[in-house]
């Protein structure tokens, strides 16, 4: 394996000097299952576990590896499996708040290039979502692009481009086609050999499709495709991370697949802060400006200083979070008994809990 497939490169080899010198090697983490790791280093893939120094040092979750991290490891003599020593700084990270904890960051993925904010031309359009997306992304320090997918279900996509330019400033935005790959050669020469990516974008909007459009080919099931393909050009899948035929990663993991719900809650308040502020006249504290006595909301509506449009705005921002609320609670109850911090392996399946 060619770690620079993997975005090694000198400046990392540099920084790695002194753990070259105690003997360990660069590896990057593809995989992660409750503290059970896959690295890939230059001799191969390796299961891998961090070391009990590492485990006792760092109780902060944020600081153990994470998929996308290099990490320094030593190979265990004789047995085809790896210690991890220590995490190398991270050049960029896609975290989510948890909310109602100090302001508890918890890493998601780590060294992406380029993440790619997904949303779909159809009703389900969100110039707000992209807004609080695009947020989160440069504050981790990855190059945002936002994807608008489903081109061909949009009879005028030109307005909703142009929307979404209006918010993405000076970040690109890309129309494409998933359904038959129209514009996403765009998507590809953005990843480009050694380049990670992320796709960010609530469910529904086409990531996993995308994902096969980067790749090439079907990831799933993907031993027989791959069997079959004469022209001899693999993608390489570890479960959480990808690598493309043509270069480039992308990652995949249940906790990025999930981002969505994660961030939902941050979005209300943060997005409609002058409903906030006379919310907080309303006799209710949970009051939700539907129809409640004494809504100072509503009153400002009938009164004509607050836009019925945004009060509109609000309303239906409001009931897309109730929604996914209540997804997460159900998520939340499912995994109840696990220990803080690790809810984010689900993976979707009911593990007979
Ligand atoms: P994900 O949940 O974001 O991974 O979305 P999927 O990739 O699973 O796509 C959700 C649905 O949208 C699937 O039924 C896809 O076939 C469909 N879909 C994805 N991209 C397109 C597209 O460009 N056009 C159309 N018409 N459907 C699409
Ligand atoms: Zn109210």
């Amino acid at each position: 394996m060619d770690l620079r497939e993997l975005g090694w490169d000198e400046r990392r080899e540099a920084d790695f000097a002194a753990f070259r010198a105690r003997g360990w090697e660069p590896a990057r983490v593809v995989n992660e299952d409750k503290l059970a790791y896959l690295v890939v280093c230059a001799s191969g893939d390796l299961p891998a576990t961090i070391t009990g120094r590492m485990r006792h040092l760092h109780e902060d979750n944020a600081e153990l590896p994470k998929v996308g991290d290099w990490v320094a490891i030593a190979i265990v003599p004789g047995e085809s499996k790896a210690l991890i020593h220590e995490v190398t700084p991270r050049r960029t990270q896609i975290t989510r708040k948890v909310t109602g904890r100090e302001s508890e960051a918890q890493v998601l993925v780590t060294n992406v290039d380029v993440a790619f904010v997904v949303q779909a031309m159809d009703e389900t359009f969100n110039a707000r979502r992209i807004e609080r997306f695009l947020v989160m992304v440069h504050e981790g320090g990855a190059q945002p692009v936002v994807v608008l997918n489903k081109l061909d279900l949009c009879a005028k996509p030109e307005r909703l481009i142009k929307t979404a330019k209006e918010i993405a400033g000076d970040t690109p935005v890309l129309a494409v086609c998933a359904k038959t790959g129209k514009g996403t050669g765009l998507l590809r020469e953005l990843l480009g050999t050694g380049r990670t990516a992320v796709l960010i974008g609530t469910s529904g909007v086409g990531k996993s499709s995308l994902i096969n459009r980067l790749v090439g080919e079907a990831t799933q099931p993907t031993l027989e495709v791959r069997e079959r393909d004469s022209k001899g050009r693999h993608s390489t899948t570890w479960r959480e991370m990808i690598m493309c035929p043509k270069g480039g990663l992308v990652i995949d993991t249940p906790g990025m697949r999930e981002f969505h719900m994660w961030t939902a809650d941050e979005g209300l308040d943060e997005t409609f802060p002058d409903i906030a502020a006379l919310g907080a006249a309303c006799k209710f504290r949970d009051c939700t400006h539907e129809n409640e006595p004494g809504c100072a909301v509503s009153a400002a509506v009938a009164a004509g200083t607050m836009p019925k449009g945004r009060y509109a705005s609000f309303q239906k921002l409001r009931r897309e979070l109730a929604t996914v609320e209540k997804e997460k609670r159900v998520h939340d109850r499912k995994h109840r008994s696990k220990p803080r911090g690790e809810d984010r392996h689900w993976n979707g399946e009911d593990d007979g809990e």
